[in-house]
């Protein structure tokens, strides 16, 4: 079968530049892991984003959120009816029971990391445990999808596999995308597929992707706030946002962001994935 056209400004990185994606990766995997451990009432988000500069910069990366179109932080912190684009700030202190995402990128040597968890502060109702999980379970399904001989569409299709069956709203407007000397590459990676898998682009050893879905427990619909910055939930409904950065290798997706390369969650845990993916 012949491969569909690669669209303009998709770059095939060679396996030497993988290498130094792995790193800038493992920078941002360390880093939210540190900031997840340090979440807890009482912290403010401006705290989490002191931690995440010095953890970057003490790394040997640089903060690439910081200064990006004039965002002032290293980290994006969004709490609660936030989805993603969250400022942080001194004053914004967390407060039991809230759910937090924590968006992540860093560049070393040139090339960049991105990466999101969603984390709960102190003890969360099960309801929004819930979304956090299935959201992270629908990123891994679009994770396993990134491989070589698949397509673009396979990616949204495998998140709303996971998330539809649940209620939960895919947040429409905002997508996963390209990354590699540049934070956003084309193509952009959408987190549904209204055609189904098996659609656009050509997945081929070296394309890079960051997979970020946005799930909200009740309407997907969306607003900006004043700020310029932060996407909320127009219903004031929780959100949750996971995201890794993956290449396609040719012996399957390699998750540059997550510390074991992806390894645990590409392999899902039967009973624990509502939307088992097709392999
Ligand atoms: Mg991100
Ligand atoms: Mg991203």
């Amino acid at each position: 079968m012949r491969r569909a056209r690669r669209p303009r400004g998709v770059t095939v990185k060679t396996p030497e530049q993988l290498q130094l994606m792995r790193a800038a990766g493992l920078v941002v995997g360390r880093t939210l892991e540190k900031l997840t451990a340090a979440v807890r009432p009482g912290i403010s988000t401006g705290d989490l984003d002191a931690l995440a500069e010095e953890s970057i910069r003490s790394q040997g990366g640089i903060p690439s959120f910081l200064g990006y179109h004039g965002f002032t932080g290293s980290i994006c912190a969004s709490v609660g009816p936030e989805v993603v684009h969250g400022i942080p700030l001194p004053d914004r202190v967390l407060a039991d029971g809230e759910l937090i995402s924590i968006d992540c990128g860093a560049i070393v040597a040139g090339w960049h990391g991105d990466a999101a968890v969603t984390v709960a502060v102190g003890e969360c109702a099960p309801e929004l445990l819930h979304l956090s999980a299935v959201t992270e379970q629908s990123m891994w399904a679009g994770l396993r999808a990134v491989r070589d001989g698949g397509r673009l569409s396979d990616i949204g299709a495998a998140v709303e596999g996971v998330v539809r069956p649940h209620g939960y709203g895919l947040v429409d407007g905002y997508t996963g995308h390209g990354i590699g000397t540049a934070m956003h590459e084309p193509p952009s990676v959408p987190n549904t597929a209204p055609e189904g898998p098996g659609r656009g682009m050509a997945l081929e050893p070296g394309i890079v992707l960051a997979v970020e879905p946005m799930v909200t427990l009740g309407s997907p619909d969306v607003t900006e706030l004043e700020d310029g910055w932060t996407v909320v939930t127009l219903d004031g409904r929780a959100a949750a946002h996971w995201e890794h950065t993956v290449a396609v290798t040719p012996n399957g997706p390699w998750v540059l962001t997550a510390l074991d390369g992806g390894v645990s969650g590409l392999t899902p845990t039967p009973g624990l994935d509502p939307g088992r993916p097709r392999t």
